[in-house]
């Protein structure tokens, strides 16, 4: 089944054409940069640069006019929402009341529900008899336990503004985790995971018994990990601080905590690669960012571990997961107390990519497994879309 996959980012829109059961790819376009000074085409391999004002919309059209060259008949489309809210549990039939929902969730996902319905629009435009599934970034952790998602603040004020965690980066860390099971031979539902996504976002996800159970990021993609632009955890203390002492607007805190701070506000550039290269070369800064991001992350491995009793298999994933052997040796390091044992050697000449794309890199007698997954969120998108259509023919 051809599932046109649309993935629509703040400043990036991904698609692509895949076969839903073997993942292989009839046409891959890719516009990035949208509204800053480098936009830049892919189709393919085939890279070209795109006139710097170009706004949403005709980055939209643009992708539109590349798809149809391919002539390829599909069978359906999947969107990628980042938020779905407390209501979309399951990748869902696209109608008109599904696209008021996702627009109604958009508090809570500035960013990107708004450039997911983009899309959405665009699609349903330009191809109105294909079914048009949306597929939720927050639907795998809606099986998180109440305990798991509260916030400790006062009851009625989190009943009146939904005050909660939802957890974001679901559709990669279902298919890691989905892809693990299936490298180990063995059913998901049998395996206490955690899943690593290290990107320029990032997040960590407790799976156990196939459900999420915890998670990073909360009820916005700012908690958890340090990030490329994000800080991650911080005391609510500090916001209070700045508040008082630098006299911020909303807009402004906002900024600094989503968007210059993380990886970029301790080193000047948000690039896991290049801080590997500067700490490289003696940068304090560099070394100290590498240090902290590696640091917070072993402590919610720790974490997540207790909280599932114990753990069986460790996957890393993300730019930074499936490409830096460093990040994964710091953050794997003296986890024997977990029956984690790394493998340097395999750790260090790992090469993941189209060819290989799942990898292992614990020693032979380790019992909890460390393995390397290369994700692949839009044929994630497409598996999902294939099966609502499946289920909509059957019915
Ligand atoms: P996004 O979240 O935008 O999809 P990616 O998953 O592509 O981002 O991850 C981007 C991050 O991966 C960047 O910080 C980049 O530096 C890092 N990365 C990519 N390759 C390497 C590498 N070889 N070594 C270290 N970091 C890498």
């Amino acid at each position: 089944m051809n599932i046109l996959v649309i993935n629509c980012g703040s400043s990036s829109i991904k698609t692509a054409i895949i076969d839903a059961e073997t993942g292989v790819r009839a046409a891959d376009v890719y516009i990035d940069g949208i509204g800053k000074t480098g936009c830049t085409l892919r189709v393919g391999r085939l890279v070209s640069a795109l006139p710097a004002d170009l706004d949403y919309n005709a980055a939209l059209a643009r992708i539109f006019t590349e798809l149809e060259l391919f002539e390829f008949a599909i069978d359906g489309v999947g969107h990628r929402v980042v938020h779905g809210g407390e209501r979309f549990s399951q990748p869902t039939v696209i109608d008109a009341e599904t696209e008021a929902a996702i627009e109604g969730l958009a508090l809570l996902a500035p960013l990107h529900n708004p450039v997911g319905l983009a899309g959405i629009r665009t699609a349903r435009r330009l191809l109105p008899d294909s079914l048009q599934v949306a597929v939720f970034d927050t639907a795998f952790h809606l099986t998180l336990p109440t305990h798991a998602r509260a916030y400790a603040l006062p009851k009625k004020l989190v009943k009146e503004l939904g005050i909660r965690r939802y957890g974001f980066h679901g559709i990669s860390h279902e298919y890691v985790a989905q892809r693990a099971a299936e490298h180990l031979r063995t059913d998901l539902h049998k395996l206490r995971l955690i899943s690593c996504h290290l990107g320029n976002g990032c997040s960590v996800t407790a799976i156990e018994f196939g459900r999420s159970v915890e998670t990073s990021m909360g009820m916005t993609p700012l908690e958890g990990l340090v990030m490329g632009t994000r800080c991650g955890d911080i005391d609510p203390g500090v916001i209070l601080h700045l508040l008082r002492k630098c006299q911020l607007s909303v807009d402004d805190l906002d900024h600094l905590l989503n968007r210059s701070s993380g990886l970029l506000g301790m080193t000047g550039d948000n690039d896991m690669q290049a801080i590997e290269e500067s700490a490289a070369q003696e940068c304090e800064s560099a070394r100290l960012a590498i240090q902290i991001f590696t640091h917070r992350l072993r402590k919610y491995l720790g974490g997540y571990a207790a909280v599932m009793g114990g753990v069986d298999v460790i996957v890393f994933t993300g730019g930074i997961g499936e490409n830096s052997a460093l990040i994964r040796r710091k953050v794997a390091q003296r986890l024997d107390f977990l029956g984690a044992r790394i493998d340097e050697n395999r750790n260090r000449n790992m090469s993941i990519g189209e060819s290989c794309q799942v990898s292992e890199f614990s020693t032979s007698d380790s019992p909890t497994r460390l393995l390397v997954v290369a994700t692949d969120e839009e044929r994630q998108i497409a598996r999902r879309t294939a099966q609502v259509i499946n289920h909509s023919r059957e019915s």
